[in-house]
């Protein structure tokens, strides 16, 4: 386990924190820099600091807890179905179809 020295952005205290209490926030696809998340020892308050690539890597090469976030993947709510749009003339060919007598048999037919 590692120590490691850094400066409360808070208080500006000089605090040393265990790798164990440090966590490492990356977002996938910004692999540019990251965060780092601490409590500070003297101010108690949790502490947010922009750290470099670099800085991420030393970190968690340090025994640092990594997490990587993504974007959430926000669905359509009403989960449209893959295929063709259905249009104006599906309404028309469905209406005519089902006028006809027999319809219900020659859909069982083309389902078998
Ligand atoms: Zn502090």
């Amino acid at each position: 386990m590692s120590r490691i020295a850094l400066t409360c952005t808070a208080c500006a205290a000089e605090v040393t924190v265990s790798s164990r209490h440090l966590m490492v926030r990356v977002d996938v696809g910004h692999s540019e820099s990251g965060e780092l998340l601490y409590t500070c020892l003297f101010c108690a308050a949790t502490v947010v600091q922009q750290v470099d690539a670099a800085s991420v890597a030393a970190l968690v090469s340090a025994g640092v807890s990594y997490l990587a976030l993504s974007e959430p993947i926000v669905g359509h709510p009403e989960c449209p179905p893959c295929g063709p749009v259905f249009t104006h003339d599906d309404v028309l060919d469905l209406h005519t179809r089902l006028a006809r007598t027999g319809w219900f048999d020659e859909m069982l037919t083309r389902l078998t």
